[in-house]
């Protein structure tokens, strides 16, 4: 072990507790009890892998909780948030102990024999995910990985470690085989980097920072490892003036100040037909002066604090200068790290804050004048990654989401994560698909098997 690390209560500022930092040696001893652990799982017959992955979902139920509180904790989530993300765990589980039993091959028709393919598992497949959604989105790679016959080794960040240790120790609990889903803490460029050099592990699912993750990949290329990448966003909600703007309006807060902005789907540019602009201003305003932000363990809070003072004070830098502040919501002041939910009216879509993830629950609202030029502001971006439009135009609805470059999109809604479907992003935002009725199938590589069958 080569020393601690002291989470910190966002809302309160105070330390919680220390969590261990993994040596290279203690990395690498994880990483072997992996591939021990993996070659009599994938040996396992499907349903056996199935009924294990629906005990660890039951064991995250009844834990539903505990797992909320601590996060609640550790991240400053409000409870209602915290239960749905525990609960989100379970549901992602139980979807991904159906896949054993349907990760069928195929049958080919060739001349002399028989030819099938088998989707073989990598292996060792290590996990890096960020501070903002501990417990999800961690699941949204270790439940089709190891449904798919991998072994998972979990690196939650470092300021959020919480959830994870508990959920790799409820997978032990549950029954999963020794050294299957282990979790290791530690700093990024320690445990993160050794996850992407380590000829063991065979894939690397990265979840965070634009510029990490191109690191990331790169170090990948050198080992020839395949990896997926969630990254960041600036996504835009697209309201036309045939649009529901009253409904447009009451939702807008819940797309981009949810997790105090903390999401990479957050909806953190609001286009604006110009000539409903004032409108929904008009309309926007009350609805985020009523998004209540407080303390996290009230069951009525919308939103708690910002994840560290390093964070709040990034997200301020964001409105020093130029920025035109049209309104703000309230926030505690006292210990914690708060930010009032901000809405800005920049100068020009090239500004800063109509260019740069804030990941703070800031927005910019931005005029357009048609069709053609909202999808070309909603374009004007790096990122690509999620997206609403509000319209009542059926054919309008249609073109413009065929029009945005992101990976998920809504009509009418915010709506960005089902279980059931897939999630990712364009551009900047990302490389491959997580989720979906295929996520399993991603952490296999096809093996193509020939049977000769000539009597001679
Ligand atoms: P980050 O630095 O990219 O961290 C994400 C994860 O990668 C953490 O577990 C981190 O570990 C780890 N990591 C850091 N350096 C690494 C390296 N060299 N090799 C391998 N893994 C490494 O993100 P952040 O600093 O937490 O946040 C910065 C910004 O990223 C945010 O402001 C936001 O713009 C974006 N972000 C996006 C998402 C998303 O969901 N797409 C999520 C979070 C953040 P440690 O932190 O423990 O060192
Ligand atoms: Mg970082």
């Amino acid at each position: 072990m080569t020393g601690t690390f002291t989470l910190i209560n966002p809302a309160t500022a105070e330390p919680i507790r220390e969590v261990s930092r993994a040596s290279i040696a203690e990395i690498d001893e994880a990483i072997a009890r992996a591939v021990s652990a993996q070659r009599g799982w994938a040996a396992q017959a499907p349903g056996a892998r199935a009924d294990a992955l629906r005990a660890f979902a039951r064991a995250v139920e009844t834990h539903v909780e505990e797992l909320a509180q601590l996060e609640v904790l550790n991240s400053g989530h409000p409870i209602s948030s915290a239960r749905w993300e525990a609960s989100h765990v379970a549901q992602v589980l139980n979807f991904y102990a159906g896949s054993p039993e349907r990760l069928s091959g195929q049958q080919i028709p060739v001349a002399g024999g028989m030819d099938v393919t088998f989707h073989e598992p990598y292996g060792v497949v290590g996990i890096i995910v960020p501070w903002n959604f501990p417990m999800t989105i961690a699941s949204w790679g270790f439940a089709p990985a190891l449904a798919a016959g991998n072994a998972v080794v979990l690196k939650p960040a470092e300021l959020t470690s919480l959830t994870a240790v508990r959920l790799g120790a409820l997978a032990r609990e549950a029954g999963l085989p020794d050294g299957l889903f282990q979790v290791v803490t530690g700093s990024g460029s320690v445990v993160g980097e050794r996850f992407v050099s380590h000829p063991d592990v065979r894939k690397v699912v990265f979840t965070g920072s634009t510029e990490v993750g191109v690191s990331v990949a790169a170090g990948c290329a050198q080992a020839l490892k395949p990896v997926t990448l969630e990254l960041g966003g600036k996504s835009a909600n697209i309201v036309f003036a045939d649009g529901d703007l009253e409904k447009a309006a009451a939702s807008a807060p819940g797309a981009v100040f949810d997790n105090a902005g903390q999401d990479c789907c957050a909806r953190s540019r609001i286009l604006v037909q110009r000539s409903v602009f004032d409108r929904f201003l008009e309309l926007f305003e009350p609805a985020v002066q009523a998004w209540r932000v407080g303390d996290p363990r009230l069951e009525l809070t919308e939103m708690g604090p910002l994840i560290s003072a390093a964070h709040r004070d990034s997200v301020s830098s964001f409105l020093d200068g130029a920025a035109r502040v049209a309104f703000r919501g309230g926030a505690p002041d006292g210990p914690g790290f708060w930010f009032p939910p901000t809405v800005v009216l920049p100068d020009s879509p090239r500004d800063r804050i109509a260019q740069d993830e804030v990941f703070g629950p800031v927005v910019a609202v931005l005029p357009f004048d048609d069709e053609a030029d909202a999808i070309r502001l909603a374009n004007d971006t790096i990122y690509g990654l999620a997206g609403s439009l509000w319209t009542e135009n059926l054919g309008r609805a249609v073109r413009v989401a065929r029009g945005v470059k992101s990976g998920v999109l809504s009509v009418n809604s915010h709506s960005s994560v089902r279980y059931w479907t897939p999630f990712g992003g364009m551009k900047a935002s990302g490389l491959g698909r997580e989720l979906g009725p295929d996520a399993a199938e991603h952490f296999t590589e096809t093996k193509n098997v020939f049977f000769a069958t000539d009597a001679s």
